[in-house]
């Protein structure tokens, strides 16, 4: 199954306690991305200016991924420019540049049209919900932003959300986006809104939570995974999009064990044969696979670490992931 992507595509300039880079390849699509492509086919969607370099490209080319709807613009690429307090879990934006972003008007190919998952990563909720339109027979379909959107844009964000079945947000920004002071509350909140949207809208809530982890609510279910301990942080620039290219990408790569369900008549850990909806126990696994793919990318800056990620190394901290999160019987 492929995934579409539409989101950022930039250049940012990064400075933590550790070190800085003025120019390096960025961006909510980009990371996702690259995250994704490790699980399944991704294309991506959106434009870039003049000034982006064959490199950058290339460093999306080599994964595979698909750049044929990234279109050459006149004009700049996306810039972002962050700054990261002492203990990184605090961030400013010194500055925000939209480029070639002022203007576009996404046009799909046949190609990305056709794709059965599509991601809505952080950009103008308006453009999320024009990319949305093309895609109306999407099977999963799920979306992220931020602080930013919720403060200037919060009509049309929530206009996106009703459209997606997945919303993976900052905790802080749950919160924000709902006025509900608890996490628990502020995903109800949000799964309540189906009810008044002739049951369209998300039903799966992610809520990341930085070094803490993240957590996944559904009308059915709760479940929560740490982040995976680590001695070494350098840069948590692209975290939550390498996050969601885990997640997502697991999600893609699995929903169809639901065309093949177990002769047990199981769910096949794939989708849900009722709904076509991914089951809790897929939904389970993608945060694992998110958990473990967002924690190499912040152990270098920018798309460094995840560029030179293999499959043998996700594999590996699955495993430790997978063994520090269980405990004995609990009667
Ligand atoms: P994250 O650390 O997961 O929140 O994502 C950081 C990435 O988001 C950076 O690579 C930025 O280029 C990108 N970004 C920052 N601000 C925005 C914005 N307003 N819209 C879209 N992308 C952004």
């Amino acid at each position: 199954m492929s995934i579409t992507v539409v989101g950022s595509i930039a250049y940012d300039a990064v400075k933590t306690p550790f070190g800085e880079r003025e120019r390096m390849l960025g961006g909510a699509a980009v990371h996702f991305a690259l995250a994704a492509a490790f699980f399944d086919e991704v294309r991506v969607v959106g434009p870039v200016g003049d000034d982006f370099g064959e490199e950058e490209l290339g460093a999306m080319r080599d994964r595979g991924i698909d750049i044929s709807d990234i279109e050459r613009v006149a004009g700049k690429t996306f810039f972002w420019r962050g700054e990261y307090g002492w203990d990184l879990n605090s961030r400013e934006t010194l500055d925000t540049q939209l480029g070639v972003f002022e203007g576009f008007q996404p046009k799909l190919s046949d190609t990305s049209r056709s794709s059965d998952v599509l991601f809505l990563a952080n950009i103008q909720p308006d453009l999320q919900h024009e990319v949305r339109a093309q895609l109306p027979d999407a099977r999963f379909v799920a979306l992220d932003s931020m602080n930013l959107w919720i403060e200037i844009a919060r009509d049309s964000l929530v206009g996106a959300i009703e459209g997606v079945d997945c919303l993976i947000l900052n905790d802080a920004e749950l919160r924000q986006l709902t006025g509900k002071p608890n996490l628990v509350s502020a995903a109800r909140e949000i799964l309540s809104w189906r009810d008044g949207n002739g049951g369209r809208g998300p039903s799966v809530i992610v809520a990341k939570q930085g070094e803490y982890g993240a957590a996944l609510v559904t009308r059915e279910s709760f479940f929560a995974l740490p982040a995976y301990p680590l001695e070494t942080v350098i840069d948590p620039t692209g975290a939550g999009d390498t996050f969601a290219g885990g997640f997502v990408g697991f999600i893609a790569a699995n929903l169809d064990a639901l065309d093949s369900p177990s002769a047990s008549g199981e769910r096949a850990g794939g989708g849900d044969r009722a709904t076509g909806a991914p089951s809790d126990d897929l939904l389970r696994r993608a945060m694992a696979h998110a958990t473990v793919l967002a924690s190499f990318n912040v152990e270098q800056f920018g798309t460094e670490r995840v560029q030179s990620l293999t499959r043998e190394e996700i594999v590996a901290r699955l495993h430790e992931l997978h063994a520090i999160t269980q405990f004995s019987g609990v009667a």
